[in-house]
């Protein structure tokens, strides 16, 4: 396996719970803010011994809300990846905010910190979307937050938005990704809502479809936002993922391209050792697993499945595919010792018969329809 040069760190605290996500996170453990940090820490140096990597090249602060961490609290963990793994001069490296959150004297602690990525979750610009997705933010927080990052020295930010969402028309989605192109925002990633089980979402939105936008009109958002960015000279390199040239993201490609990487924190996955595994979701567990004198990892986790070199193959093409460059024959014989149009030689032939990909003289990838039935190529990997 390809040594491991990635670092995912999750933040599981947000100051409010959206009712769409089903991401990790509380919105009362406050008072664990800190054991916290302090636990995450432990588990970065003793996984450092046992899973020795890096160095890292890319390290992705993500959550919850990251940015309810204090500048001091990210130079501790910073300085433990550092001691631990060491961290490449050119690392790419990201701290996810939220609007509402941030100033521009935390901003600049976060630099200091030696954060040089932002990724911000916009979401929307109008104000009766971001109130109907629960958003603790407005429009106005959020382009003051782009505007605050750019004031703090950051050149590499990204901004995520949503499709799909309750209310939402066309022209609100087309407005939101006009303000940030306006601004040369050099990341924006356009992601459509899911409705997960066991979100007040689900319960309203799942039997009531009719309240969400059709699949027909987000089908178009979508078109109509990626014209959009194609036009002001942003590049479409992944299915939800646009970027000005040198701007994409480093972090997400590892993720896409089924390499390995560590994962720290509550709920945090990890694949190592040809393992994908997850941590427990419980804060209050993480918390004292990692306080005990000795703390045992393989206590720490939740679920953990052997990927095997079936499974790995499989991956590589499901998770390559959402790369709007595709797969690559001579990446699956370098990692895999075996031929990519021999291994997969149905699913490629009747994908392709079916106008789904197409093929260049050492890519495959998605063709132009394929990409509104990329569901149907990642299925024939499952
Ligand atoms: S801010 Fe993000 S992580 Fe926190 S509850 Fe909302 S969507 Fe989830």
């Amino acid at each position: 396996m390809n040594r491991i040069s990635a670092a995912y760190i999750h933040i599981p605290f947000c100051v409010r719970k959206c009712p769409y996500c089903d991401f990790v996170s509380s919105d009362h453990d406050f008072g664990l803010i800190r054991p916290y940090v302090t636990s995450l820490i432990r588990e970065i140096e003793i996984t450092a011994d046992r899973v020795p990597g890096g160095p890292l090249t890319t390290i992705y602060i993500g959550g919850g809300t990251p940015s309810l961490l204090a500048p001091e609290s990210v130079d501790l963990i910073m300085n433990t990846l550092r001691t631990s793994f060491a961290v490449d001069e050119t690392a790419e490296i990201t701290l996810e905010v939220n609007p509402g959150t941030v100033s521009l004297a935390s901003l600049s602690g976060y630099r200091k910190a030696g954060i040089n990525r932002i990724s911000i979750g916009v979401q929307s610009f109008s104000n009766d979307i971001l109130r109907n997705l629960g958003r603790i933010h407005t429009a106005e927080d959020a382009l003051r937050s782009v505007d605050t990052c750019f004031e703090a020295g950051f050149r590499n930010v990204s901004c995520d938005l949503m499709l799909g969402v309750p209310g939402q028309t066309r022209s609100d989605a087309e407005r939101s990704v006009l303000l940030l192109t306006e601004k040369r925002v050099p990341h924006i990633s356009c992601y459509s809502l899911g409705l997960e089980e066991g979100t007040p979402y689900h319960a309203r939105y799942m039997n009531n479809p009719e309240l969400l936008p059709s699949e027909d009109e987000e089908r178009k958002m979508y078109h109509s936002l990626r014209s959009i960015l194609i036009g002001e000279g942003y590049i479409h390199y992944e299915i939800s993922n646009y970027s000005l040239p040198g701007f994409l993201s480093r972090h997400n490609t590892v993720y896409w391209k089924a390499l390995p990487y560590y994962g720290f924190g509550c709920g945090a996955h990890s694949y190592t050792n040809g393992m994908r595994s997850g941590n427990t979701v419980s804060i209050r567990r993480y918390v004292d697993l990692l306080s005990s004198e000795s703390p045992d990892l393989n206590l720490l986790t939740d679920e953990c499945i052997l990927i095997d070199r079936e499974e790995a193959m499989k991956e590589f093409m499901l998770l390559g595919f959402r790369l709007l460059d595709g797969v690559s024959g001579r990446e699956f014989s370098d990692r895999f010792g075996a031929d990519m149009a021999l291994v997969f030689k149905l699913q490629l032939d009747d994908l392709s018969r079916r106008g789904l990909i197409e093929k260049t003289p050492d890519r495959i990838c998605l063709s132009e329809p394929g990409l509104d039935y990329a569901n149907e190529v990642f299925r024939s990997f499952v």
